[in-house]
């Protein structure tokens, strides 16, 4: 089994900056290709985090090998046994989170405390899955014959291709690729170029933890390339997916042709509902770390605020004030509250919203900039950014930014904000404020999103419960929870006739009266 310091080749003249490879069969190797890529620190494009094997299908392909050849013993090993090393896991994880929180912040961003949720989560879903080892429940039901006994139990689907984006490092690969292993399946996992680091460190942790070779293995490099051959290899027999809609739609249209699993958490288009009755200082704190948390970056961010006219206007002001307040910088920085958004190009997506919604007719009531002065020069930093007087159909109300951008659309009653909070083509996390119990419960059952949330912002799931989105945000599968299991396994049922005779299901009839 190789060790950390072995995933680290020297540093090939580049300062003191290193050279990641991928890792396939429990050992850390170069692309096929020889070449590397450059993971760049958003907060300062002139900083290097690493560089990373730019790999290719030939890479892909001995990855999948390996899994194949890991699979059959790995599937046999308890479930409790494959457990422990997850607690393992969790241990380790426990004890990095700080290197691993700084290299997130560095890397896409975040300010160091949500990268340190961001770690936790992974902590979290370690212990909770490792949990699972001892349950992976299945059902013992009747038969409707004598002497006949029926169950189902939970079979590994084999190989899973974990497909990850940028936003949530850590977490969002731990939601897949624990409750994957600790169903027995073998993983090969491709995250975001823009938080290669963060793959690579996450993996050495659970190569510490002491997963068998070609149980885990890392891939790196881009989604056409890496993301697709794993797409493409029919003996991947899941895909894990989170990301745009755009690619899962291109995804998920290749995986049907295949008859693969496919698993997609896309995008979001979230919306916090402010009732007459709400109470306005929860609201604004709530709208704040919706909406700006993360830079906006967040698939659940809180990008529409659906604001009942009798409290627009005060609503509008001090959304304003308190945004005003907000420290941006380098989320390094203890008290920055905003960072930098991930990348040029995110950057440039997020700034051409902005021009949109103008040019729609919002009114602009506080940002709209890019930064570029003094600390900001080098980084990519967007000012928090909040349009009112939005229409619901305007497409700052309906697209999903990816940014520090929100949008506050005013209504005339509850029944109105229900249907512009359904009224987009996602469906993640809507919420709703209201001291009206009545109001509460409807909100719960009418709002069309995967979660819902009353007196909170659309952001701050918990591990312990189903995670995912109706409509265009994914297609019916949920992470996180129990409901995680179910991704990653298949059912098995099985029947056991002890009668000694033939038994015809539907056809013998059990005699009651003899
Ligand atoms: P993205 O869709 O650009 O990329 C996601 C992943 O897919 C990356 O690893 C990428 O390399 C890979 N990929 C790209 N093209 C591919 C292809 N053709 N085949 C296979 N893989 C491919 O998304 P992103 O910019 O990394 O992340 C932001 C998006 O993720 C947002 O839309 C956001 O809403 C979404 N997201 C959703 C959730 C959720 O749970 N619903 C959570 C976080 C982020």
């Amino acid at each position: 089994m190789s060790t950390k310091t072995e995933s680290r080749d020297k540093a090939e003249g580049k300062g003191t900056v290193q050279t990641y490879g991928n890792f396939i069969d429990g050992k850390w190797q170069k692309a096929k290709s020889g070449e590397t890529f450059a993971s760049i620190s958003s907060a300062d494009q002139n900083e290097v985090v690493g560089h990373f094997a730019l790999s290719g299908p030939d890479d892909v392909k001995a990855a999948v090998d390996a899994a194949e050849r890991a699979f059959t013993a790995w599937r046999r090993t308890p479930a409790p046994a494959r457990a422990e090393l997850l607690f393992k896991a969790a241990q380790l994880l426990e004890a990095r989170k700080e290197e691993l929180a700084r290299t997130m912040t560095r890397e896409m961003g975040k300010v160091l405390k949500e990268a340190r949720g961001d770690v936790q989560e992974a902590i979290d879903m370690a212990k909770y899955m490792a949990g699972e080892g001892r349950r992976l429940f299945g059902q013992t039901v009747p038969s409707e014959l004598p002497n006949k006994f029926a169950m189902s139990v939970r079979a590994p689907i084999g190989i899973v291709g974990v497909i990850t984006p940028w936003n949530f490092p850590v977490a969002i690969p731990s939601w897949k690729m624990f409750p994957a292993l600790v169903a027995g399946n073998c993983v090969v996992f491709k995250p975001a170029t823009d938080t290669s680091a963060c793959g690579v460190m996450l993996v050495e942790i659970l190569n510490e933890a002491g997963f068998p070779p070609g149980v885990i293995n890392l891939v790196t490099g881009g989604g056409g390339k890496v993301g697709m051959a794993l797409v493409n290899d029919p003996r991947v027999h899941a895909i894990s997916l989170t990301g745009s809609t755009t690619v899962g739609r291109q995804v998920a249209g290749r995986c049907g042709e295949l008859m693969k699993r496919i698993s997609c958490e896309l995008g979001g288009k979230n919306a916090i509902c402010v009732m007459e009755d709400a109470d306005m200082d929860l609201v604004i704190e709530g709208a704040v770390w919706g909406s700006f948390g993360t830079a906006g970056q967040r698939c659940t961010a809180t990008s529409r605020i659906i604001v009942h006219t009798k409290r627009y206007k005060e609503f509008c002001e001090k959304f304003v004030e308190r945004t005003k307040q907000l420290k941006l910088g380098n989320g390094l920085d203890a008290d920055v509250e905003v960072g930098p958004v991930v990348n040029r190009s995110q950057l440039e997506s997020i700034h051409e919203y902005v021009e949109i919604g103008k040019k729609e007719g919002a009114k602009l009531l506080y940002g709209g900039n890019i930064l570029t002065h003094g600390e900001f020069a080098n980084g990519c930093y967007h000012e928090p950014t909040i349009f009112g007087d939005v229409k619901p159909d305007m497409r700052i109300a309906q697209e999903e930014i990816f940014g520090p951008v929100t949008a506050i659309i005013e209504v005339k009653s509850f029944e109105e904000a229900l249907k512009v909070a359904n009224g987009t083509d996602y469906g993640l996390s809507l919420s709703m404020y209201t001291q009206d119990v009545n109001r509460a419960f409807m909100a719960m059952q009418e709002l069309e999103s995967g979660i819902v949330y009353i007196n909170a912002p659309t952001i701050g799931a918990e591990i312990q419960l189903p995670f995912g989105g109706v409509k265009q945000t994914g297609n019916g599968h949920r992470e996180a929870g129990v409901a995680a299991i179910d991704q990653f396994t298949e059912w098995k049922s099985i029947y056991v006739d002890y009668s000694g005779r033939l038994q015809k299901a539907q056809i013998d009839a059990y005699e009651t009266h003899e």
